[in-house]
């Protein structure tokens, strides 16, 4: 007899502002690679200052994060972040989502390799690399170099090149390029409905 599987849970934390085509690549490579049952995004909280601009308010991002994974049965929106005041730290989203899900489940975070090796400088990352199984995902022009990771507590992946970042969507639609194709047709049209990315 085998024993049950525990449920495999991904966390894709981001700003996703707005969320694009890398973002749900890397989720659902990272999902097949893993085997996992479910990824939940989680779009950051509001009161962040990021690389000195505003971010889109918490409701657009949050909307945009469920109109792109709608289609997805193993893809899902958590407003956690959204909801807990002052800035978002991975730890609490951690924290929250092992609340949620009570101790019976692996809980893999999803981050981008850039992120990660920010990550890798906190301190206190014990707890961390407690509390989840980390995911970083290389993209073209992101490396990790000697990152100096902890024992089997991060796997690297990489993900199909695609070069998409959120700050090339805003400066497109700001210019008035085409972001068709980058992000899904359903963001295209939130963000014109919305009117974001206009103005500086
Ligand atoms: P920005 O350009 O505003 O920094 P972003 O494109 O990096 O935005 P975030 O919302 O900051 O998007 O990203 C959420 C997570 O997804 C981060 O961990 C980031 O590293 C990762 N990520 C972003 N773009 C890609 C991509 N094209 N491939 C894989 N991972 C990505
Ligand atoms: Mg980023």
């Amino acid at each position: 007899m085998t024993a049950p599987q525990r449920r495999r849970i991904g966390i894709m934390g981001g700003t996703f502002d707005p969320i694009h085509h890398g973002h749900l690549v890397a989720a659902s490579e990272v999902a097949h690679l893993f085997r996992l049952d479910e990824v939940v995004f989680v779009p950051t909280g509001q009161p962040w200052m990021k690389e000195g601009r505003k971010t889109s308010a918490a409701e657009d991002r949050y909307l945009m994060t469920v109109i792109a994974t709608a289609s997805n049965p193993r893809f899902s929106v958590s407003r956690v972040d959204i909801e807990r005041p002052g800035l978002t730290y991975t730890i609490d989203t951690l924290r929250e989502m092992r609340e949620i899900y009570g101790p019976d489940v692996e809980l893999y975070f999803i981050t981008g390799a850039d992120a990660l090796a920010q990550m890798l400088t906190w301190r206190d990352t014990d707890e961390l690399f407690r509390l989840a199984h980390f995911i970083g995902c290389t993209r073209p022009g992101h490396h990790l170099a000697d990152p100096g990771l902890p024992e089997g507590g991060v796997s690297l992946v990489e993900v199909p090149a695609l070069a998409i970042s959120s700050t090339e969507c805003r400066e497109r639609v700001r210019a008035g390029e085409p972001v068709w194709y980058l992000v899904p047709d359903g963001i295209v049209q939130y963000i014109n409905k919305r009117g974001l990315y206009r103005d500086g």
